[in-house]
């Protein structure tokens, strides 16, 4: 039951907006993060900021600091703001929160000198997808050329002190970024333009260098999150709260890595988590974020908390929690909560990815740091072009257990665990590395494909080696008769490829009341130039070895003539090679030879 936190004078209180960082690699997303923590005092001091697990909270104080030479301040009523500590996708990927985003609002950075990017375009989307609002960053104005650093100043400020050429190349840059925003169908106007805001999007200079625009990029997200927001971001005492990751912590266990977005935790709270094997209900045992103190944060040392009051990053320890899984909702059993639907409604999101794995029982494994970054990874595999089976799903680091089931599949090129942005235990390293198991690790997931993709090709390449050496290509060959140029042991001659593909290697024999074997190919030139094969239509000499005491004896002129057609000899063995291996490769009429051959020969040999 939801209960409005009210205050004295009856106002709602309103909770700190939750922010995430989403663009193209290298336009400054890291840059921008370390940007917003630091403050504008110059001797440093932390200004209020506060490091949390797996956040940064910017207080109201410092926003209003930051911010003051924009006449703002009497504006502010949350009580700061949440910024994500991890850029990209994936931040946004992993805090899902019920099925919506756990970002309230997003940073779209794009760097001025280089546009709309790939990336840029797949932020864009996963924002609107879940309809989250957001700015646009427009970063690295420090590189227009002459630019004039104003550290820290108000963009607008900065703008007046730049030449009329760089306010010339900015005016270019910008017109041009706003157009190929329309492009993506999205309506964008400089901030300081922008009178229509919820339809255009604004776009905020900023250099994360220099630190121009940063106030009225934090400015811009504070106010539209409050003006927009009231409802969302109104106190609640419901539990609202995300597992971002699992950590193994010396002395502490396996403990979890939350965002607290609504609600109160307290220390005991019965909690209900989704687990990898199963939901898993416990109690907390503490409730800890990181020292302010840089020192003691390097050697771990936690504050310990009672209560903590959304929205926050917490770190917990609790018993049971080394098969929680990242990205999913953490529950509070409150009093008249039913634990049993508590467990059920926790394990949906995770139902919902295991119902991705395909049934066939052949297939790679694939292990993920996160439920959201396995689903990510799910969903690529899946795309046509990459289509790849998946048999098993984890979550974690990759255990001698997970090479054992992947040790279990037939195919070698299945034995394979892709491995995401996690860890391999030493003993299931070793453990590969003796049962024939392939790891791939990688942190994109691109990388990941490629890599399993060359995986692939290597296997292939080695399998047709292997097959190449039984696989027989149909062909059927005119003798030219004036180019006999040895009639015996090796034979030599000029040959017309009529039908087929002539490969060296090939049986070769002729066709009478029954076959004659007259050796293999052991070599094809084409215009005095030695080829592996040679096409229908073209004209080629060819050198025939007998394999055999009895083929050496074959003789142009004695055993054959020159009306006779020389012909692939296809043994049912052969052919059965040629489909499994080659059978992409060949034309439709290559196919049809191939089975005629197979077909005439197998009377003989039947005989
Ligand atoms: P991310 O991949 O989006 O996180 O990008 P980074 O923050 O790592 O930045 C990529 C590169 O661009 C780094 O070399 C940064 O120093 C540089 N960079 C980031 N922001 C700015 C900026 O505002 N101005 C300039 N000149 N360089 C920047």
């Amino acid at each position: 039951a939801k209960s409005r936190m009210e205050d004295k004078e009856g106002e709602k209180t309103l909770r700190s907006p939750i922010c995430c960082i989403m663009g193209h690699v290298d336009t400054g997303k890291t840059k921008l993060l370390d940007c917003i923590r630091r403050t504008n005092v110059q001797e440093g001091e932390a200004g209020g900021i506060t490091q949390q697990i797996g956040a940064t909270y910017i207080p109201a104080e410092n926003i209003r600091e930051r911010t003051k030479e924009l006449k703002a301040d009497a504006l502010l009523n949350v009580p700061g703001l949440l910024v994500i500590d991890t850029p990209g996708h994936e931040s946004f990927k992993n805090l899902r929160s019920r099925g919506s985003g756990l970002c309230d609002i997003g940073i779209l950075v794009v760097d001025i000198m280089h546009g709309l990017e790939p990336q840029t375009i797949e932020s864009l989307n996963l924002l609107r997808m879940r309809n989250t609002e957001f700015i646009v960053a427009l970063n690295k104005v420090d590189r227009l050329y002459g630019w004039k650093a104003c550290r820290n100043a108000p963009i607008g400020k900065a703008m007046k002190q730049q030449s009329k050429g760089v306010k010339l190349e900015f005016d270019h840059r910008l017109t041009q970024i706003i157009a190929q925003f329309k492009e993506q169908g999205l309506n964008t106007e400089l901030y300081s333009k922008n009178k229509e805001r919820g339809e255009t999007y604004s776009i905020v200079p900023t250099s994360a260098i220099s630190g121009e625009g940063i106030p009225e990029m934090i400015l811009l997200l504070v106010q539209w999150a409050q003006k927009t927001m009231i409802e969302k971001l109104t106190y609640s005492n419901e539990i609202q709260c995300t597992v971002l990751e699992v950590k193994v912590i010396e002395g502490l266990g396996a403990t979890i890595d939350v965002v607290l977005v609504n609600g109160v935790l307290h220390e005991g709270d019965e909690i209900v988590v989704c687990g990898f094997q199963g939901p898993i209900h416990t109690t907390i045992r503490s409730l800890l974020t990181p020292h302010p103190m840089k020192e003691l944060r390097v050697k771990g040392a936690y504050i310990h908390h009672k209560e903590i009051k959304a929205a926050q990053g917490i770190k917990i320890t609790a018993q049971n929690l080394e098969h929680a899984v990242a990205g999913t909702a953490l529950y509070v059993v409150g009093p008249g909560d039913d634990v049993k639907e508590l467990k059920e409604s926790v394990m949906d999101d995770m139902r919902n990815v295991m119902s991705r794995v395909d049934k066939s029982g052949e297939g790679v494994f694939v292990q993920a740091s996160t439920l959201g970054s396995l689903e990510a990874l799910l969903e690529f595999l899946k795309t046509p072009a990459v289509s790849i089976p998946v048999n098993g799903i984890g979550i974690g680091p990759v255990h001698k257990k997970d090479i054992l089931k992947a040790g279990t599949m037939k195919k070698k090129e299945y034995k394979t665990i892709l491995a995401f942005d996690v860890k391999v235990t030493p003993e299931a390293q070793e453990h590969a590395d003796n049962n024939g198991v392939t790891i791939f690790i990688a942190h994109i997931i691109y990388h990941l494909f490629d890599q399993f993709k060359a995986y692939i090709d290597k296997l292939k390449e080695e399998k047709m080696k292997e097959a190449a050496k039984d696989a027989v290509f149909p062909c059927v060959l005119k003798i030219m008769p004036n180019l006999v140029f040895n009639k015996k042991n090796p034979i030599i001659l000029g040959v017309d490829v009529i039908e087929g593909i002539l490969k060296t290697g090939t049986p070769i024999c002729i066709f009478q009341r029954e076959i004659i074997d007259i050796g293999q190919i052991s070599s094809i030139e084409n215009n005095k130039k030695r080829v592996n094969c040679a096409k229908k239509g073209q004209k080629v000499s060819i050198k025939i070895t007998g394999r055999n005491a009895e083929e050496q004896q074959k003789m142009f002129g004695r055993h054959f003539d020159k009306e006779d057609e020389l012909v692939s000899h296809v043994s049912r063995d052969s052919y059965d090679v040629l489909k499994a291996n080659y059978w992409d490769e060949l034309t439709n009429e290559e196919r049809t030879l191939a089975d005629r051959l197979k077909r005439h020969f197998s009377k003989y040999e039947m005989c």
